[in-house]
């Protein structure tokens, strides 16, 4: 059976014309699948029914199948979500007074190993496919939808999400062939019709991925740097030894070029005593001067045995005045969904970290409902 959430636009146009049909079916299916998130072909009441009985012989909508979902106190809502083999991945939605971001998965595992990352210490499993990428988004708006919940800008005809951050588990650019395709999707007006502004990669800083990401679809860019020099982010974030700070920085720069937002956004975790003295600080404001760009602060999220500690509240905003009386924005992220442990870094980590990634063992993963 062909998945059609693994059918950028042109494919599903491609798909279709093969079958006879003219374009405007593949406008029309894509807008039921995406627009009115229909779980099956059978649901598309105004495509003729011949096509509609052939098609729902060849083809299905299938989402990735969901083990847990936990809804925080303060409205966060996480769904693991099965990757086969006793893998998961997780998609969080946030909501927001004016928005709702939902926080995507790109691959189960991650081959990248940052030291302070809990997807980095289960080690690499699988790249996910288009379709269980874009599943994310269209399992977040069917369920959400369904159960009705209420924001001003799904009163004014929106779907509930608004905006897209791929801060998920995995290296986006690391899963190039099928994220580009699941941008497309997301950007498409016929699907999701999300503005590029609105869609955020965050990305560990793959350079030449990120010059083709320009090239063939830019959208909002995260760099997560983390540290101010080589020798330190050679150890954060070892894929620096590869790409090291001065070609990120000058990648980053060919990015804003054609970016949709003029500025790139750096992610800093905060970690107590390794990357947050004032030393940092001045260093790293020497490393982003030439750069347009806002800094994110991420207050360090703990997870068992990560042998690092947050940096103390204080210490966090010494660090970000610092870099504001330097011209820099600077921003100290918000922590939500606290309860279920939606925050970065740790997602699927609760079923991940009581198994031995580096040793391979796999334990098969229980739904909890
Ligand atoms: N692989 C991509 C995107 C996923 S991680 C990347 O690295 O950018 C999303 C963000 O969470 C990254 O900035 C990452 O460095 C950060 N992160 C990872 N582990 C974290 C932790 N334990 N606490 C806080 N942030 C973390
Ligand atoms: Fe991978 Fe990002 Fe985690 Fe690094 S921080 S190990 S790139 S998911």
């Amino acid at each position: 059976m062909q998945n059609l959430l693994d059918l950028e636009p042109a494919a599903l146009a491609q798909y279709l014309a093969e079958r006879g049909e003219k374009p405007f079916r593949a406008r029309q299916v894509s807008r039921w699948i995406h627009q009115r998130f229909a779980g099956e072909v059978g649901a598309m009441t105004d495509l003729a029914k011949p096509l509609r009985v052939s098609l729902a012989d060849v083809a299905e909508i299938r989402a990735p199948v969901v083990l847990r979902d936990s809804i925080a106190s303060d409205g966060t809502r996480k769904w693991l979500l099965d990757a086969g083999s006793g893998n998961a991945v997780e998609a969080v939605y946030i909501p927001e007074d004016d928005r709702g971001t939902l926080c995507i998965s790109s691959q189960a595992g991650c081959a990248l190993d940052c030291a302070f990352c809990s997807t980095g210490r289960q080690g690499f499993n699988r790249n996910l496919t288009t379709g269980e990428i874009v599943g994310q988004l269209w399992h977040a708006n069917r369920t959400l939808l369904a159960e009705g919940i209420d924001a001003p800008w799904i009163e004014a005809g929106r779907a509930p999400v608004t905006n897209i951050v791929m801060m998920g588990m995995g290296e986006p650019l690391a899963n190039f062939d099928n994220v580009v395709p699941a941008l497309r999707t997301l950007l498409d007006d016929n699907a999701y019709g999300l503005s590029r502004r609105r869609v955020t990669l965050s990305t560990s800083g793959l350079v030449p991925w990120i010059d083709r990401l320009r090239d063939e679809c830019p959208v909002a860019l995260a760099v997560s740097l983390h540290a101010p020099t080589d020798a330190l982010r050679d150890r954060l974030v070892p894929i620096n030894r590869k790409h090291p700070l001065a070609s990120l920085m000058a990648a980053c720069m060919r990015y804003v070029e054609r970016a949709p937002r003029d500025f790139v956004t750096f992610e800093y975790v905060m970690l107590d005593g390794v990357n947050d003295q004032p030393g940092h600080a001045k260093a790293l404001i020497a490393l982003v001067r030439d750069v347009p760009c806002k800094l994110n602060l991420i207050p360090f999220n703990p997870f068992p045995g990560s042998g690092f500690a947050t940096s103390p509240r204080e210490r966090i905003r010494g660090f970000a005045n610092a870099l504001q009386d330097a011209g820099i924005v600077a921003t100290i992220r918000k922590t939500r969904g606290e309860d279920i442990d939606a925050a970065c870094g740790q997602l699927a980590g609760q079923v991940r970290d009581r198994t031995k990634r580096r040793l391979g063992t796999r334990i098969p993963i229980v739904a909890a409902h």
